[in-house]
């Protein structure tokens, strides 16, 4: 989905209210990914403001089971009509920092704000690291059996040290 420049300057305070609802290329979600996003014009200078809401399916770093972590993101990003730089080192789409924590998109003269682009950028960069299935996720199910035993049957103790590769009858 691209929001044209033109449209959000033509609109209401140069004001444009975007609903998404699709999945988006590239972005692995078991649903479609939704979001809400006011873009603005100041001058030369768009803004894009609102919510992304993403049930991304990932494989868990500890158990290796996959599984939908669900990842809410605030967005505000400003995008800069034109370019900032000489036309020679010109990437469209590339981020400056104009100061401290201030990222800037160049839009090297596009006429259009990706809004896929805009999301798969967000969420991706949103993605939990350690990524876990859960807090207490303790690792493969061989462990998990291991653990349980250990838990249940302190005689097994004598084991804690032996690798186990199937439980015995
Ligand atoms: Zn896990």
């Amino acid at each position: 989905m691209k929001i044209s420049i033109d449209d959000i300057k033509n609109s209401k305070n140069q004001s444009l209210k975007v609903d998404f609802n699709n999945f988006v290329k590239e972005l692995d979600t078991s649903e479609p990914v939704t979001a809400e996003i006011v873009f603005s014009a100041y001058g030369s200078f768009i803004n894009a403001k609102g919510k992304i809401v993403a049930n991304v399916k990932l494989v868990c770093d500890r158990c290796l089971k996959n599984f939908v972590q669900k990842i809410e993101i605030d967005v505000d990003e400003t995008y800069k009509l034109g370019s900032l730089k000489p036309a020679s080192e010109l990437h469209s789409g590339q981020e400056i920092e104009l100061k401290d924590g201030d990222f800037i998109t160049e839009l090297s003269g596009a006429d259009e704000v990706d809004v896929d682009d805009l999301i798969y950028q967000s969420v991706t960069l949103n993605i939990p690291n350690p990524c876990v299935c859960d807090i207490n996720c303790i690792g493969d199910s061989e462990m998990e059996k291991y653990i349980k035993k250990e838990v249940s049957d302190p005689r097994l103790d004598v084991f804690k040290n032996i690798k186990i590769k199937k439980e015995g009858k």
